[in-house]
């Protein structure tokens, strides 16, 4: 066996997507302890960039030790004790997931299903909690990956805060594409995650609490299920002594405790990819995402492709096309793009298995000469 040295690919799945040198260079700089001052000092650093990238002030604001996955869970099992009642929006895989969450973390999952490439509906949304006012919590996902779809977190927001029930939102897909506004929509628990528009490598899962959610987790009377995701434990490692809602006087005593360790690097990698998106801006970052999408689809349109999600719904990051009936073998056509040309695009999922590709414009892969790459493949491989 010899060191590990793969091709370089362009990356136009649904994750991960181009990590720039930039952000590679920075992992590869020494590790140091997770707990040397200067390591602490970067934590913080991150914690203010992430509060940028989401667009809030929360104090509880950082990125979990574990892809989004685990981002996800951190949200469910810590806002959810047994027997609570969690309304849950399914568009597509990631909603399905959520259920998952809940049941495991045993509590009752009322479902509003929607056909796969459309948005959640807000008006069964409202339905939904006027039918089920012990709710404790409505979880949606705001740009569902699986199918290429923007949902109306603002309008979902406002819904869940009219019925007095708390928020989980995925924006594992949206942070850094399109605007996630926290404090505006007054969203109560977040998750996101590295490798989609933030074009960091995979496995860290930034997440962001509300007032209302720490109150919440405050109030509970059972503890969280799983130790690895307990906030309250987690905390005293990111914030110091156990204090929620004040990171500042944390700060000052300085005492963070080991929970677990941090994987150094990683960070080293989030910081310098939030470091990109702060120096290049957000609307700058949603308006390149905006323009690539425009681009690619004006030439996948004369390739003979078409949307399965309606203009006002798709996601700018995520290109959902239907395959061209002449196309036998999809399969095949991926395999070269991916053999011949280093270019991966996406399967569809579930439902849509076979029958879409999913050609992500994440971050740093939201450029031209990706686009134009793409395009170019896609013309030699289709004849
Ligand atoms: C990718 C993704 C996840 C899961 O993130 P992992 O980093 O793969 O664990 C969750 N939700 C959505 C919408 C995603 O796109």
């Amino acid at each position: 066996m010899k060191p590990f040295h793969p091709t370089p690919k362009t990356l136009m799945g649904p994750g991960p997507s181009d990590v720039p040198t930039r952000i590679l260079e920075a992992m590869a700089r020494p590790t140091v302890g997770h707990l040397d001052p200067q390591f602490i000092a970067l934590m913080d650093e991150i914690k203010l960039l992430l509060r940028y990238a989401f667009q809030t002030d929360n104090a509880l604001t950082f990125p979990v030790s574990a892809p989004g996955s685990a981002g996800m869970e951190t949200c469910f099992v810590n806002l959810i004790e047994p027997g609570d009642t969690v309304i849950v929006c399914v568009n597509g895989v990631f909603g399905g997931r959520m259920v998952e969450n809940v049941t495991r973390a045993g509590a009752t999952a009322v479902v509003i299903n929607e056909e796969w490439g459309k948005p959640v509906d807000p008006q069964k949304v409202e339905e939904t909690l006027i039918a089920h006012p012990e709710a404790k919590i409505l979880a949606f996902v705001h740009a569902e990956t699986s199918t290429g779809v923007l949902s109306d977190a603002k309008t979902l927001c406002a819904l869940a805060q009219k019925h007095f029930t708390l928020t989980i939102v995925d924006a594992v897909t949206s942070l850094g594409g399109v605007p996630v506004k926290v404090d505006e929509w007054d969203v109560d628990a977040i998750y996101s995650g590295t490798q989609k528009c933030l074009s960091v490598p995979p496995g860290l899962s930034p997440v962001s609490f509300g007032p209302r959610a720490i109150a919440a987790i405050e109030a509970r009377v059972t503890p969280v299920q799983s130790w690895f995701l307990d906030l309250s434990l987690v905390m005293n490692y990111w914030e110091g002594a156990r204090s929620s809602s004040d990171s500042g006087s944390a700060q000052k005593t300085g005492a963070r405790s080991y929970h677990h360790t941090a994987p150094v690097n990683a960070m080293y990698a989030l910081h310098e990819g939030l470091l990109m998106l702060r120096e290049e801006g957000l609307d700058a970052a949603f308006s390149r995402h905006q323009t690539q999408h425009e681009h690619l689809r004006d030439g996948l349109e004369k390739l003979g492709f078409s949307f399965l999600v309606e203009p006002e719904h798709r996601l700018p990051q995520l290109n959902t096309v239907r395959i061209p009936a002449s196309v036998k073998d999809e399969a095949a056509v991926r395999k070269a793009l991916l053999e011949k040309h280093h270019l991966e695009i996406g399967a569809g999922l579930g439902a849509l298995a076979g029958k879409v590709w999913r050609i992500g414009l994440m971050g740093a892969s939201a450029c031209p000469q990706n686009v134009d790459k793409c395009l170019g493949a896609l013309a030699e491989e289709l004849g």
